[in-house]
């Protein structure tokens, strides 16, 4: 045992590692958001769940008898990073598939989103001139910087589309998200027949 297994699931004595069916019967979590981690962004979950209408966030904590974390009501998980991209956030998709089943995906780009602020190949001269390192094999070309809004969304849904990380069925959503007028635009919707 080392120092913190007693907070793994796998060494609680109800729960079956082998037999795993998702953790829904504790958060109903069914979509997930891919948004930017600009600050003044960050209400762009709230934003999503305003927009769909069986949405829950931030939602809350359920409680057992003894105060202990249990649950919580959320329905919409948010994932940020810097622009927003898919490319970044394949590995969080793929893992609460695993864990909670996951039936929508939607990202969300911003307005005056410092990723318009550049081109790909500046990010990696930069690196290549300040930092002698190579990084245009770790980000694929069209994740790298936005170029203009239209493109970058669908660019990003046509991404999970196509990745082996994202199930099949599950919906797809794009939006362009006007971060002063609070206004969103779907630009892309990708719904499985
Ligand atoms: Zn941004």
């Amino acid at each position: 045992m080392k120092q913190f297994s007693e907070f793994e699931f796998r060494t609680q004595p109800w729960f079956d590692q082998e037999n795993f069916e998702g953790f829904n019967f504790a958060i109903p979590m069914k979509t997930m958001v891919i948004h930017c981690f600009d600050p003044r962004a960050a209400d762009i979950p709230q934003a999503i769940a305003a927009h769909f209408p069986d949405e829950v966030y931030p939602g809350e904590n359920v409680l057992d008898e003894a105060g202990n974390r249990i649950g919580h009501t959320r329905t919409l998980f948010a994932v940020s990073n810097a622009g927003g991209r898919a490319f970044s956030a394949l590995q969080s998709v793929a893992t609460m598939e695993y864990l909670f089943n996951v039936q929508n995906v939607i990202v969300v780009h911003h307005s005056f989103c410092g990723a318009t602020g550049f081109r790909p190949d500046q990010l990696v001269e930069h690196f290549h001139d300040h930092h002698h390192a190579d990084i245009s094999p770790l980000i694929e070309k069209d994740s790298r910087a936005i170029l203009n809004f239209e493109d970058s969304v669908k660019h990003d849904v046509q991404l999970l589309r196509n990745s082996p990380a994202v199930p099949k069925h599950v919906k797809l959503y794009g939006f362009f998200y006007e971060m002063n007028s609070g206004k969103l635009t779907e630009i892309v919707r990708d719904i499985p027949a």
